[in-house]
């Protein structure tokens, strides 16, 4: 089985990825575990980044009093 990339599953959450490849990655997605991992993974850094915005846009509004 061939099993994705970071780089690839990065294309794939960012709609760069052809209609055939995100159909392909889905269905993989289903069936692998290993590459399910990578992709709650990146989930997971998704939160962090969101979380470290939304504490700069306070720190931001904090700073405008
Ligand atoms: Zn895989």
């Amino acid at each position: 089985m061939k099993h994705y990339t970071q780089e690839e599953f990065e294309l794939y959450r960012n709609g760069q990825m052809s209609v055939l490849g995100r159909i392909a990655c889905t269905s993989h997605l289903r069936e692998c575990a290993e590459c399910m991992k990578i992709m709650e993974k990146l989930k997971e850094d998704d939160k962090l980044i969101a979380n470290l915005r939304s504490s700069v846009q306070i720190y931001q509004e904090l700073s405008q009093e």
